[in-house]
């Protein structure tokens, strides 16, 4: 195997703080260490995840409430 000398690795997800595109940075040193090189903000991928899964939560009542409007 060759050495790895990377401490960082960029994750193509969105930043769930900004909806920045690739700009996310996972410090591989610490696995729960994600930082947004366009807002500058730090969490971990659970938080992330959390906070993608509020805005999911936010967009399906918003989908649920389309479904139930009266077609016009
Ligand atoms: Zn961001």
């Amino acid at each position: 195997m060759a050495t790895r000398t990377a401490t960082a690795r960029s994750l193509k997800v969105a930043c769930p703080f900004c909806m920045a595109g690739e700009a996310i940075t996972l410090d591989l040193n610490d696995l729960r260490a994600c930082t947004c090189e366009s807002c500058s903000e730090s969490f971990s991928p659970q938080q992330a995840y959390d906070r993608a899964a509020e805005l999911a939560a936010k967009w399906a009542s918003v989908v649920a409430w389309i479904e139930s409007a009266p077609v016009t």
